[in-house]
Formats: C-alpha cells, sequence, structure tokens
C-alpha cells in the first residue's frame, strides 16, 4: 500500500496464527470476504496497488476492481514474493538441509525392503510413511515411482501394478520440514537390464554430473541447461529430454530460478537452491532421470542430495 501504511489482513481463522508470524504489519481482520475489505485498509488520495498477476484468477481480479474507488489504480505485480525468496538465507537452507535429509533416509529404509512384486503405489506409500516417521510435514509433492515403460512419463503416477525385475524404476520424492521443500530423483534397475537401458543411464549420469559442476554464482540458467543439454543431444537421444535441467526449490517445490533453455534470464546467485535433474524419456520403453537438489555458494555449490548416482540395483 505504501512505506507508511503495512497492513496484514485476514479473517478470524487465521488471527492466532497471523500473531504469531506476521511481525511489522497492522493485522486486520476481515469478513471471509476480503476482498471487500481491503477498500477499507487503504489510505486516501490518489493510489497505485500492486496485485500478485501470477496468482490473482481473473474474477477475482474483476471483483477488486469493483469494490476500490477509482482514485486507485490496480499495478500487476506479480513474482515479487517470489524474486524475495530466490536467495535463502541461514535459516531456510537449514530447513531444505533437513528435508534432503529426511527424504535420503526414507529412500533408504524403503529400498532395502524390496520393491520388486510390491506395486509402484505401494513403494510410494512405503516412502512417503517412512518420510512422515522421520519428521517430515508431509510428502513436498506426490511422489512418483514409475518402472519400466511407465518411467517414461516425466509425471507419472505410482499405478497398482507390481514393480518387474530386470527394469529401470524412477522414483521422485522430496519432503518438507518447516515450510521448506526438497526434491530428488533417483533412478535404480530391479535386476540385470535389456537393450539400451544401461547406456541411457549413464548418458543421464554424465550430463547430470557435467551440468552439476556447472553450478556456480554468475552462470546462466541457460548456460547450466545447454552443457546436460548438449551431452543427451550428443548421445542421440535430444528429442527425448522435452524439460529444463531444473528449477528453484524453497516454500514451494518448483520456483524461481529456472534452469532452461528459456530461463527468464535467471543468473545464478549464492544462496539460491536449484535442481539439476536432466531426463531421457523413451516412450514404450524406459525412463531415466536423475535429480540432485543443490545450493550455489560463493565458491560453487554444495550438494543438499546424497543418494549414491552409479546405478544402484534393487531387489
Ligand atoms: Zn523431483
Ligand atoms: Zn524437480
Amino acid at each position: 500500500v505504501g512505506a507508511d501504511v503495512r497492513v496484514f489482513l485476514t479473517d478470524f481463522r487465521y488471527l492466532t496464527q497471523a500473531a504469531d508470524e506476521v511481525q511489522g504489519f497492522d493485522r486486520v481482520q476481515g469478513d471471509r470476504d476480503l476482498l471487500a475489505d481491503i477498500a477499507g485498509c487503504l489510505p486516501g488520495g490518489e493510489l497505485r496497488l500492486g496485485f500478485d498477476d501470477l496468482h490473482t484468477p481473473v474474477r477475482q481480479h474483476a471483483r477488486l476492481r469493483d469494490e476500490l474507488p477509482d482514485r486507485v489504480e490496480l499495478v500487476p505485480a506479480g513474482g515479487i514474493a517470489e524474486q524475495l525468496r530466490e536467495v535463502k538465507d541461514a535459516r531456510e537452507l537449514e530447513a531444505i538441509r533437513t528435508a534432503a535429509r529426511i527424504a535420503d533416509e526414507a529412500l533408504a529404509a524403503t529400498l532395502e525392503r524390496g520393491i520388486v512384486g510390491r506395486t509402484e503405489r505401494a513403494v510410494a506409500i512405503d516412502l512417503e510413511h517412512e518420510m512422515l516417521v522421520r519428521g517430515a510435514q508431509a510428502p513436498s509433492f506426490p511422489s512418483i515411482v514409475a518402472s519400466g515403460e511407465h518411467g517414461a512419463l516425466p509425471h507419472a503416477h505410482p499405478r497398482e501394478v507390481p514393480v518387474p525385475a530386470g527394469a529401470l524404476v524412477t522414483i521422485d520424492w522430496g519432503a518438507q520440514s518447516a515450510g521448506y521443500c526438497s526434491d530428488c530423483t533417483r533412478t535404480v534397475a530391479t535386476g540385470e537390464l535389456n537393450g539400451n537401458a544401461t547406456e541411457v543411464y549413464e548418458v543421464v549420469r554424465r550430463a547430470q554430473e557435467l551440468a552439476l559442476a556447472e553450478v556456480a554464482p554468475g552462470r546462466r540458467g541457460a548456460e547450466v541447461d545447454g552443457v546436460a543439454r548438449g551431452v543427451i543431444e550428443e548421445a542421440g537421444y535430444g528429442e527425448h529430454f522435452g524439460h529444463g535441467l531444473g528449477h528453484g526449490v524453497g516454500l514451494e517445490v518448483h520456483e524461481a530460478p529456472r534452469l532452461a533453455k528459456r530461463d527468464g534470464g535467471a543468473v545464478l546467485a549464492s544462496g539460491n537452491v536449484v535442481t539439476v535433474e536432466p531426463g531421457v524419456y523413451l516412450p514404450g520403453s524406459l525412463g531415466v532421470r536423475i535429480e540432485d537438489l543443490v545450493v550455489v555458494t560463493e565458491g560453487g555449490h554444495e550438494v543438499l542430495t546424497s543418494r549414491p548416482k552409479e546405478l544402484v540395483v534393487v531387489g
């Protein structure tokens, strides 16, 4: 609203929580219909009022316009909060570090029991249970467990289908701790592999490791993406790596900055937390993705995920 007016408007349900968590603002209780209450919180005179055009539905924007007097100009200001979140402070890094550790330990416990013959869904539930037992608030997104040809879907939903022997299985999972997310992917083998599965795995692994080595302050998101993409293209699988290399992680599992061909001008800075996750997806056959979570540091980067990247065989 202005440097001299700081109002946090909420309704009855969040009063106690706001008293705990919102400092430096006047906390005002409104009705359930907060849009109608905004006008009453504004100072007089001509005003420019920023709104988050990234997350405001068209209908809400129209209502807001209706509720506000003409002297108030609505100005799109989306992404401001997201921008503020790009560089994490020590407390935030600690939460993400904890989430990543919980997730790694949960996967170890799940794989130890074996996955062949259990359904993808049973493995996913087991993994999420192990994260909760270890103190996660929640999984940071619905876990992916995708075996064989199902692994060719980058965002596969776990099926009621037993994990077969002799296949690649992609597991993408994360924990939430103190409000912050982790995100990691490993692709494991369930026994001896046929065809080009091992070759594809090694291409993705090389792409992942070379791109990861490039993560440092001042590097462009597109530049780091290009390193992984180059390795995969050179191996002849370029058309099968159809998504960006990585994304920022924090309060949300997908946030700025982006590591992709079109990175929106992202330049990495110390304190960013990003994923590095190339993949190759061969429809009807198999998929491989390897994803680490890394924090950009003054001297380069530190990897927060610790599971091995050489091809692990699980029974
Ligand atoms: Zn992931
Ligand atoms: Zn990710």
